[in-house]
């Protein structure tokens, strides 16, 4: 396409790769910030970065939702039984009594799960508030990233980052922090949307995903593959599957390119509301909204499939350890 004519302009140095020009990849309506993608190794930014206070504003008070829920009741009961199968994924092969960190655990659903299965659970929240309500027996520790946190080296068994890597600002210091708190050969899972997926090429700006200015960084495997060896992990496997979020993304991305149904409305309208605050949209954007996602969730569920099949994932996770062999990052 007319990318590769397009002017590279000069950009902070790239933390995967390092690289300090970037191509611009396309804007979002109503949005100050352009998306521009690496020249080295595709990852992709806003541009100019959105500094933290700009951020923040972006993050409204009902994110995180009620305390302990953070969705309507039936999707919320979804939600927990995903969940559920989820932490036996990410326990599978941890030996029992194992200690596990949860990077950005919010309201510690997760970890409430490993518990249940007698895991010795931590987790590492930026905001006190998200934390609210979470598992009493989580230790929890509020701080503004993971190496202020500061646990001891070598403590845990595994460490979860899970859909968190892409909204922060130093990633490539989390995952270097991440592997010295690991035992050596400790595992990390690392779950991120995927840049290079089917969903972020074939939807680009309309993209659920992209998620503007939250995330930060948008990370195409490939990248996400050589930060990873290069903070000194091996990956063992990759997953392209996610129910929770695959088969939405593609509803919602969709959908994003009518206007008339408002950005990430779907969405806006799944998530659960404040006490006493009326619905968003009039009745019939409600209506349509609804309709779209019954219709469109058969289809969702088999491109999801495609997306596994061509091992292009729309959100991927990662599950690697910490390779002993490598120099320390
Ligand atoms: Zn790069």
């Amino acid at each position: 396409m007319a990318e590769a004519h397009r002017a590279l302009e000069r950009v902070a140095a790239c933390p995967v790769c390092g690289a300090e020009q970037a191509r611009p990849r396309f804007e979002i309506e109503g949005l100050a910030w352009r998306v521009v993608v690496c020249s080295g190794c595709g990852l992709g930014r806003p541009q100019p970065m959105p500094d933290a206070k700009e951020v923040r504003a972006f993050y409204e008070d009902d994110y995180y939702g009620e305390p302990g829920t953070k969705f309507q009741p039936v999707i919320e009961a979804l939600v927990r039984w995903v969940g559920a199968r989820h932490s036996a994924f990410l326990s599978r092969g941890l030996a029992a009594g194992g200690r596990v960190l949860d990077v950005g655990c919010g309201r510690g659903v997760v970890l409430g799960s490993l518990a249940d299965q007698g895991f010795e659970v931590h987790g590492v929240e930026i905001s006190a508030e998200a934390a609210r309500g979470a598992d009493p027996r989580a230790a929890i520790r509020i701080a503004p990233g993971l190496v202020e946190a500061g646990y001891p080296e070598a403590f845990f068994d595994e460490v979860l980052i899970w859909h968190v890597l892409e909204h922060l600002r130093d990633p490539r210091g989390t995952l270097a922090e991440a592997r010295r708190i690991l035992r050596p050969g400790g595992r990390l899972v690392v779950a991120v949307p995927n840049f290079s997926s089917l969903q972020a090429r074939w939807t680009g700006a309309a993209w659920f995903h992209l998620d503007l200015p939250r995330h930060l960084y948008h990370f195409p495997l490939s990248a996400l593959r050589d930060l990873l060896r290069g903070t000194g992990f091996a990956v063992d496997s990759e997953h392209h599957f996610s129910l929770r979020q695959n088969p939405f993304g593609w509803i919602q991305s969709v959908l994003n390119f009518f206007p008339r149904l408002q950005r990430d409305g779907l969405y806006r309208l799944l998530h659960r509301r404040s006490q006493g605050q009326p619905p968003p949209f009039d009745r019939r954007t409600r209506r349509r909204l609804w309709t779209w996602l019954l219709l469109g969730a058969p289809i969702a569920l088999a491109l999801t499939v495609l997306e596994v099949l061509l091992r292009s994932g729309a959100t991927v996770h990662l599950v690697a350890h910490h390779d002993r062999t490598a120099p320390d990052a």
